[in-house]
């Protein structure tokens, strides 16, 4: 079996980005071509246009004098970063609702992995449903979705599938779709290497899969292999966690300062059940737990543990944050927070029950609880010591 057999990449892409933030904030853009990025009379370029304004013709990187000629009655606005970031941040938070796995590209586009999340989630079409329809009602804007099984597919998915795209390509489908493109759908290939392959003759991926690997060496050098890979629908790159989240964390400051104890506990408990459930959702394992505590007078200290084995149920995580604040000094408190850092490379939470020291009575709450808030939401199922006296 190969290990990118399963159909657990989803790459999100949002549709012209900034100019879709600035129809969706100015009802009066709508339909309208609407070019964000230099204005004509500068020497700028086009940073994205709407699809109304692609259809004249106009292209990322375009000099917008350019744009102007082939599109007189564009409506031509500078960049707002702020206002892009600031959906972009929320469009992020979305997405790692459902997996810390996630690779970000740019400022409109990720990886996600959810391979471990769709026992709590559904299988990866839905999730990417909920996606799409999350995105558009609370941020207002529409995200293209392309499932796979590795990243290369992914990506092409929600490219061909634009905009609003919605598209699963399979182990089956794969071949059938990549044949009739054009090469330069391979990623890497770039302006050199089409020129190279126009040269032998080459222009669709299907043509590209005819040619023998050394033919392709000769000509390509160590890139070859990728390129001949990508075109048979392999891809077998991991996502990069590097630009993942490495640990996850909540904080609250309290309205007035806390010098009670069980008061401080209370909160390690909600953020112990908050982490636990993000952790089984997608899998993982927490390395390492670390709390902070700022005292009235800005002081703050913070205390961490090492794990091992790595830890993922509530109360593990909890227990380990108590501790941890009896080695603090007591006080008035202003905030209290809780930090997980997460264990790569993951292994499947089901697997390993047994070698984790984990009790097996502990998970199976901890699962039935995840399930409960699944369905009847987070609201429906509090531990004990949590209700309100
Ligand atoms: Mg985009």
């Amino acid at each position: 079996m190969y290990v990118d057999s399963e159909m657990y990449i989803i790459h999100c892409d949002l549709d012209a980005f900034f100019a879709s933030v600035e129809q969706r904030d100015n009802p009066a853009l709508r339909g309208k071509p609407v070019i964000v990025g230099g204005t004509p009379q500068s020497r700028g370029v086009v940073s994205t246009c709407s699809y109304e304004a692609r259809r004249y013709g106009v292209k990322s990187a375009m000099p917008a004098s350019q744009a102007l000629k082939l599109c007189p009655q564009g409506v031509f606005l500078p960049v707002d970063m702020k206002r892009y970031q600031e959906a972009s941040r929320q469009v992020f938070k979305i997405l790692s609702d459902y997996t810390p796995l996630m690779e970000p590209l740019s400022i409109d586009e990720a990886f996600l992995d959810v391979k471990g999340c769709t026992s709590l989630f559904g299988p990866s079409e839905a999730i990417a449903r909920t996606i799409k329809e999350r995105v558009l009602t609370e941020v207002g804007l529409t995200i293209s979705t392309g499932i796979s099984y590795n990243k290369f597919l992914a990506k092409l998915a929600s490219e061909l599938g634009k905009p609003d795209g919605f598209k699963v390509i399979t182990r089956q489908d794969a071949r059938s779709v990549l044949d009739p493109l054009p090469v330069s759908c391979l990623w890497g290939v770039g302006k050199k290497t089409r020129q190279v392959f126009e040269h032998m003759g080459i222009n669709t991926i299907g043509e590209v899969r005819q040619v023998p690997l050394e033919l392709l060496e000769k000509r390509l050098g160590s890139s070859a292999r990728a390129i001949l890979d990508m075109a048979c629908g392999i891809d077998l790159r991991p996502l990069d966690t590097a630009r993942t989240a490495r640990s996850m964390g909540r904080e609250i400051t309290f309205e007035q300062d806390v010098l009670e104890p069980e008061q401080l506990e209370k909160a390690l408990l909600q953020f112990s059940e908050y982490l636990g459930q993000k952790l089984r959702t997608a899998a993982l394992k927490a390395r390492s737990v670390t709390i902070k505590v700022r005292y009235h007078d800005f002081k703050t200290v913070t205390r961490s543990r090492t794990m091992t084995p790595s830890i993922f149920s509530d109360l593990d995580i909890y227990d380990t944050a108590v501790s941890l604040l009896r080695e603090t000094h007591p006080g008035k408190v202003r905030l209290i927070g809780l930090q997980v850092e997460l264990d790569y490379p993951r292994e499947l939470v089901q697997g390993s029950i047994f070698e984790t020291g984990e009790t097996e009575e502990n998970l199976l709450i901890d699962k039935t609880i995840d399930l409960l808030r699944e369905r009847f939401g987070n609201d429906a199922i509090t531990r004990a010591s949590l209700m309100k006296k």
